[in-house]
């Protein structure tokens, strides 16, 4: 059996995890085009009886191709997607073939170390860990109790690993692999308070530096935890904030108010090098104006401002309807529809629409 990963263009410094936790489950070697790109070609080097491809939203059209190419020079080969619990980019969904590999134990202890000695791109990211150009990514929970409309982990449950078995993970990588930095993937790093101050002691003699890429909820931050991250290596830290205007942040289920935004920001600059927020423009109960104001709300406390463009999503992201597909439906009509349209044709790439049909009759044929 191989696995493999493809290009899906972009995150080239951080390995697909879930792909990772499965390819450790099984002891498989893992073909990665993402992070290595040529020869692109090259899993049709390996003959195997099962080719396992990693499908997301992101990488639908190239996973169906890779498919077609596979079955074509081994018709006997078996193609089918990888289906894992762990979702690592909560804005890009895992999708399935209908045949698959499944390795979907909740998320916990129990799973064991990712073991990137797998992926045969794993020269690269060993020497840009060894030379602090890229930072080990890790996961030390999944999912999120919070409602954010806009957000697709609050479908998913909060499941957390213990700060112990974290940190054993990051020693491991330290010591095997001579990592100089690290940066959390989580949904939501800070949902449990003990949990981030007794991981930040134990990863403290490591003298490793770490971020949260994600960013934080402002309102589960205070000085303790401050205290806590920026001692043990952590200098720069990020906040979801979306918007500085109240209505929008009751609008899109947010559960904290500006207040405790503020106050979260003051403690952040005492302890932090750096203080960022992320933002989102077009949400519902936004306007131009209102997110011209929130910039204006960043600058004036200092901090640093990523904005994204609010991303249509329908409720139940299901095969036909996902939240860029055709039964996607914008929730906020606050942008023009001609800013709307072209937003949409700029992310086309990113939509497998039309691709359908082509993979269930490719599949069927597969059945054999
Ligand atoms: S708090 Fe963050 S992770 Fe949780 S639902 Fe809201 S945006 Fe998503």
């Amino acid at each position: 059996m191989i696995f493999i990963n493809p290009d899906a263009k972009i995150n080239r410094d951080i390995p697909n995890i879930g792909l990772a936790y499965a390819a450790t489950h099984y002891n498989t070697k893992v073909i990665d085009l993402n992070t290595m790109r040529y020869p692109k070609d090259r899993f049709l080097n390996y003959e195997a009886d099962v080719a396992g491809i990693s499908v997301k939203s992101l990488t639908y059209g190239e996973s169906v191709k890779i498919a077609e190419l596979y079955k074509a020079k081994y018709p006997n080969a078996k193609v089918k997607s990888i289906s894992g619990f762990l979702d690592v980019q909560c804005c890009y969904p895992y999708l399935d073939f209908e045949e698959k590999i499944v390795y979907d134990k909740p998320f916990s202890d129990e799973y064991p170390f990712p073991n990137y000695e797998l992926f045969d791109s794993f020269s690269l990211f060993k020497k840009n860990w060894q030379r602090k150009v890229w930072s080990y990514a890790i996961m030390t929970s999944q999912g999120c109790p919070y409602q954010c409309i806009y957000c697709m982990s609050r479908n998913r449950k909060w499941l957390g690993r213990s700060a112990e078995n974290c940190f054993e993970e990051i020693k491991m990588a330290k010591m095997r692999w001579g990592i100089s930095s690290f940066e959390i993937l989580d949904d939501c790093f800070n949902i449990d308070k003990q949990r981030v101050i007794k991981f930040c002691e134990l990863i403290k003699p490591l003298k490793l530096g770490w971020s949260c890429a994600n960013g934080i909820r402002a309102d589960r931050f205070d000085e303790d935890m401050a205290k806590a991250m920026s001692e043990s290596g952590c200098k720069h830290i990020t906040f979801g904030i979306e918007s500085a205007i109240p209505e929008v942040l009751e609008a899109i289920k947010k559960g904290e108010t500006i207040e405790r935004i503020e106050k979260a920001i003051k403690i952040a600059k005492k302890y932090f090098r750096g203080v960022a927020g992320f933002f989102i423009i077009g949400l519902p109960k936004s306007s131009y104006e209102r997110d011209l104001h929130s910039l204006e709300w960043a600058k004036k406390r200092g901090i640093n401002a990523h904005f994204s463009y609010y991303v249509p999503m329908d409720k139940a992201v299901q095969f036909d309807s996902l939240f860029y597909g055709e039964g996607a439906k914008p929730m906020s009509d606050e942008y023009p529809k001609e800013l709307q349209m072209r937003i949409y044709k700029m992310t086309g790439s990113m939509r497998p629409s039309g691709k359908r049909n082509l993979l269930r009759e490719l599949l069927a044929g597969f059945k054999s």
